[in-house]
């Protein structure tokens, strides 16, 4: 008999916790992957990011076959009929146990107990693995057993709890070759839209590469780096870590090797970076222990009662960079031009829809996951609703941040702007944080489209007139 490991948001072999306990248990490995195009489509699944997992699924089923493990594909509309498709390859492959890596969003969550209900029935078992996080959901929590809502008090836990040095799984052994092929990955499922080009080179090799050039070059000055978008000052990391073709375990593990020979100085800023890690960690944990926030709810229910507004020519204005606040304008360009956006400008344009705008972050949320090649559910739900106020531990009410003076902060000398907004390239460094007005009568660029003062007071109002 054969086990069957699925594979979903785990792209690789190395250190994946599923695939490390199915070749322990013994049986000959047979691996798969599920195709669900309507599934994708109602998670938003951006075109960047399906082009993105097919370039490395097709690296991956070398890499397997390199081991003697065929890959392959099931096709199916969505999560609903992957039981029946599951149980009709287990049947043809003689599989009798499936293994795979949790996933925390509520549908996939339902789609695991469906295919674990369902295949029992047939004498197949199921066995499901943590391993997106580097601990455990639900094992970081207060005294008391509850589960943190705030961030600082679970990273202190997060790092008591932290195995140090932190490990990786070993290498799974290469079997003897089994007289199953391995499937045809069908491009066209995975060619959605036009997409931006990509310029992340698939693969685990790849990913590794840019992780351990991160770390030579850019960790040990992380913290007074990283929120400047015209450099990179991050890891870009993200799309690999989306779609599982690194661990944030791997990932911990170079920055523990970095720790071992610093300089005076370079301890916190490698902290920070491993304090980025803790922050994805923190956004699954509360996905997994609170459902509500993959089933389109605010964490704290009381922001449900804002009046936020559902103004598509507003919203469009802001999908489309065209909102006359240029930092906001250049991120988003940013993000339709590459599918990814620098942190900082996340915070900086979810902030001015939810607060300036007053629309509702659910729409600004679907935006993203729409074109981001990184598009991971607990992040940008978790970030969506720090930025929107409505989350755990989110930024307070109150501190609504000032796009301009974002800009000239963390941009000031405009070169992030000028890459993005080219109508704006001769503008000098002050005036191209908040040009002329004269300017709009001379070019397509248009005016500021809200009063920032006026809006910001306003937002305040409202999220007061909940207390
Ligand atoms: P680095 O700074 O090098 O950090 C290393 C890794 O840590 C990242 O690759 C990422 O996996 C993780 N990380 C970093 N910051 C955060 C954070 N604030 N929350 C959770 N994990 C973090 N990240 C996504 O991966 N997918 C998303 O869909 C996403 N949407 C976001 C939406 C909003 C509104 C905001 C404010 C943030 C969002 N983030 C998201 C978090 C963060 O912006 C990106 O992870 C980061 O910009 C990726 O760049 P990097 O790989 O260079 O990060």
């Amino acid at each position: 008999s054969h086990t069957l490991i699925w594979f979903r948001s785990d792209l690789r072999i190395h250190d994946n916790t599923a695939l490390q306990a199915a070749s322990v248990l013994g049986n000959p490995l047979i691996a798969c992957f599920a195709i669900t195009p309507e599934q994708w489509r109602e998670h938003d699944m951006s075109a960047i990011k399906a082009q993105f997992i097919y370039n490395n699924l097709l690296c991956l089923q070398q890499q397997l076959l390199d081991k003697g493990i065929p890959l392959k594909i099931v096709t199916v509309a969505d999560f609903k009929q992957l039981p029946a498709a599951l149980l009709s390859l287990c049947q043809s492959c003689n599989v009798t146990h499936i293994f795979a890596n949790a996933e925390y969003g509520f549908n996939e969550k339902q789609r695991d107990a469906e295919c674990q209900s369902q295949l029992s029935a047939s004498a197949i078992e199921c066995h499901f693995f943590h391993d997106q996080t580097v601990l455990a959901p639900g094992t970081v929590t207060k005294a008391d057993g509850s589960p943190y809502q705030v961030f600082t008090p679970f990273s202190k836990q997060w790092r008591r709890q932290l195995p140090w040095p932190p490990g990786i799984a070993p290498r799974i052994k290469t079997q003897a070759r089994l007289p199953i092929e391995p499937d045809p990955i069908d491009k066209q499922h995975f060619y959605l839209a036009p997409a931006p080009p990509i310029r992340w080179p698939a693969g685990e090799a790849a990913a590794y590469k840019q992780l351990t050039a991160f770390a030579d070059a850019s960790l040990r000055c992380y913290q007074q780096r990283r929120d400047i978008p015209s450099i990179e000052g991050t890891s870009s990391l993200s799309p690999y870590l989306a779609i599982g073709v690194l661990s944030p375990r791997q990932c911990l593990k170079v920055a523990y090797q970095a720790l071992q020979n610093i300089s005076a100085g370079e301890d916190k800023e490698i902290q920070c970076w491993i304090n980025e890690l803790i922050w994805r960690d923190f956004y699954i944990h509360i996905l997994d222990l609170f459902p509500r926030v993959s089933q389109h709810q605010a964490f704290k229910a009381k922001t449900e009662k804002l009046p936020w507004r559902y103004d598509k020519k507003d919203f469009q204005r802001w999908c489309t960079g065209q909102t006359g606040i240029p930092i906001v304008d250049a991120a988003m360009r940013q993000l339709l031009e590459t599918g990814w956006m620098h942190n900082r400008l996340r915070m900086v344009t979810a902030m001015f829809l939810s607060k300036n705008l007053l629309i509702d972050w659910r729409w600004g949320e679907r935006f993203f996951m729409q074109h981001l090649i990184d598009g991971y559910l607990a992040s940008n739900n978790g970030g969506w609703q720090w930025s929107a106020s409505t989350g755990t531990d989110a930024v307070p009410y109150f501190r609504v941040f000032n796009p301009v003076v974002q800009g000239q902060r963390f941009d000031a000398d405009g070169e992030f702007i000028r890459r993005f907004v080219p109508e704006l390239r001769h503008l000098d460094n002050r005036e191209i944080h908040q040009p002329p007005l004269d300017l709009f009568s001379q070019t397509d660029y248009p005016a500021p489209m809200v009063d920032l003062g006026l809006s910001r007071q306003l937002a305040i109002q409202h999220f007061k007139a909940l207390d």
